[in-house]
């Protein structure tokens, strides 16, 4: 009964034709090692409306799309070049040629220490070798207009850039290497289908005032209590933080538990009152991650998390391991509707 009200609750909040995106999370990454081109044609299957990329230059100044600016928890860097990590044991992306970064096998994530698999039920990390490569920026781009060509659907992009201030302070300008790309592949307006993210504010309003980006873009926030290049989220979470977003970026990329928590075992979703505030000055929430096998605290379900986020908290589109799982209840969802 619950359910069903959050339902209607959640179809009275957004108008018909206008449901919440869904935003492939590194592709199908609850079921394919996260950012390979099988994990994204498997979520552009399952029903994706954005595939998300990461970004991170290459030392020949190639961005290529990998989660860290580390490249050793999600291929076999270690083992084809050993005697390449920086002093702090670490391989960087920013070390290897485009040319090195291919002959790469990426895997399923795995503890950089231990080498255990991060999602012990997802894909194997170990003895399933595969084909799976580091995608460059230009062939993931290729892969989604390819698929969009022999399909007839209009699937986005998310792409991230990824610790602008460390690639600065390392001499290069990752987001000056990717707006070319982007904008020779069609994207560089509000109404293309594509949104640029990023955890950086600093970052956010060069991206606007000084490079020039015309398009859509998400600021992301990390937790409570974490920090990236000054980027103080407690303040900007707050109505008149929020309202001074809105003049920069479309909307906001919080952690799940910045929108809605379980305060207790057993109780029911409290939300945060982010999302309403973010409502209030017109800037779209894009929370992250859904994941089926790491539920937030307390939680009971993924279909409580679904029906809190899409149904009470009326989020605009959510990043989610499991594009298929998180369709099925926004069409679930809609059935109810009709
Ligand atoms: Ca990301």
């Amino acid at each position: 009964m619950t359910r069903v009200f959050l339902f209607l609750a959640w179809a009275a909040a957004v108008g018909a034709g206008d449901r919440p995106l869904v935003i492939a999370h590194r592709g199908a990454s609850g079921y394919l090692p996260e950012h390979s081109a099988a994990a994204k044609a498997y979520a552009y299957a399952q029903g994706a409306d954005y595939l998300e990329q990461d970004l991170v230059l290459t030392k020949d100044g190639v961005p290529v799309v990998v989660h860290d600016i580390y490249v050793d928890t999600v291929t076999d860097v270690a083992e084809k070049f050993p005697g390449r990590a920086r002093g702090d044991g670490r391989y960087y992306v920013l070390d290897f040629t485009v040319g090195e970064i291919k002959q790469l096998q990426v895997r399923e994530r795995f503890q950089v220490g231990s080498g255990a698999a991060v999602y012990p039920g997802r894909f194997p990390s170990r003895g399933f070798p595969g084909a799976f490569q580091v995608a460059t920026l230009e062939e993931e781009l290729q892969l989604i207009q390819g698929l969009n060509r022999s399909t007839g659907r209009d699937v986005g992009i998310y792409p991230e850039i990824k610790q602008p201030k460390w690639h600065r302070e390392q001499g290069v300008d990752l987001s000056a290497a990717v707006l070319p790309i982007l904008a020779r592949y069609g994207y560089q307006g509000k109404g293309d289908r594509c949104f640029l993210q990023c955890f950086e504010l600093a970052e956010v309003r060069r991206l606007r005032r000084e490079l020039g980006w015309k398009g859509r873009m998400i600021l992301l926030m990390g937790g409570a209590g974490k920090e990236v290049d000054g980027t103080d989220w407690e303040e900007l979470c707050t109505l008149e933080g929020l309202r001074g977003l809105a003049d920069v970026v479309e909307g906001i990329g919080p952690p799940l538990e910045r929108v809605v928590q379980w305060p207790v075992e057993g109780g029911g979703a409290q939300l945060t009152g982010l999302a309403a505030r973010a409502h209030q000055v017109g800037l779209a929430v894009h929370p992250w991650s859904v994941r089926v096998d790491a539920l937030p605290k307390h939680c009971p379900s993924v279909e409580a998390l679904h029906a809190a986020l899409l149904g009470e908290a009326g989020v605009e589109g959510v990043f989610t391991d499991f594009t298929d799982v998180t369709r099925q209840w926004l069409e679930r969802a809609a059935a109810v509707r009709r």
